[in-house]
């Protein structure tokens, strides 16, 4: 154990001058939140998903490949109830295309999307009955790695977060999209739409902003994380 390391550390996995964790959930979400980790993405020094899990009340973190199914996911036990694949909403990875008037989707929104990726025309009514939004967490090709080895994504509600500014991130980590929101930021995004509540996203960002300011403070920049140093 490294000195001055707390005996109990957070399970965000940081060094303790970068957990920005809030004592509490800082969101009592009603939609609920599930982070499909890929396990590269876990020892990130500046992910997202284990400081995601700690603001909303309900979020759980899966780390892995792949699952059989959406409840399999959820790690359900066998006594739960399925949950309903109709309910569930993904993030999903393409960008949108212009919807039928031609006309390019609104900044900083949630667009529902048909299978070609193509906006549906009743966005209300697509986003009405979602309970619950699935995200893929990692780089791009580890995020379309998750995509294609769980093919019962393609069965959930295909939206997409259209970014009204590039991420927080800055130059603290390299994407090869150049929009690319962080799994928490594309999240705050969705969940301010579906849970109709603008505050939601910046509560959610207030403590990411506050992980990237101590990062640029200190010099560090988004690398693997020396998993000896985690406990
Ligand atoms: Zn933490």
């Amino acid at each position: 154990m490294l000195e001055g390391t707390p005996s109990d550390p957070c399970p965000c996995g940081r060094p303790p001058a970068l957990c920005v964790c809030p004592p509490a959930p800082v969101v009592d979400n009603e939609v609920t939140v599930l982070v499909l980790q890929h396990p590269q993405e876990q020892d990130r020094v500046l992910g997202t998903a284990g400081l995601l899990s700690r603001v909303l009340a309900d979020a759980r973190v899966t780390v892995g490949l792949s699952w059989r199914n959406l409840g399999h996911a959820l790690r359900l036990g066998t006594q739960q109830r399925a949950p309903d694949a109709r309910q569930w909403a993904v993030l999903y990875l393409g960008a949108t295309h212009l919807d039928a008037g031609g006309r390019r989707p609104e900044r900083g929104s949630l667009v529902a999307l048909d299978r070609v990726g193509a906006p549906l025309a009743d966005q209300a009514a697509a986003l009405a009955g979602i309970k619950g939004l699935v995200a893929l967490d990692g780089n791009w090709a580890q995020a379309k790695a998750l995509w294609w080895r769980n093919p019962w994504l393609t069965r959930l509600q295909r939206v997409v977060v259209v970014p009204d500014a590039p991420s927080l991130y800055g130059s603290l980590r390299r994407e090869a999209r150049p929009e690319a929101l962080s799994t928490l930021e594309a999240v705050a995004l969705a969940l301010a739409t579906l849970e109709h509540d603008p505050t939601v996203r910046d509560r959610i960002l207030a403590p990411f902003r506050e992980l990237i300011r101590r990062a640029r403070a200190a010099g560090i920049r988004d690398s693997k994380r020396d998993r000896r140093s985690r406990r």
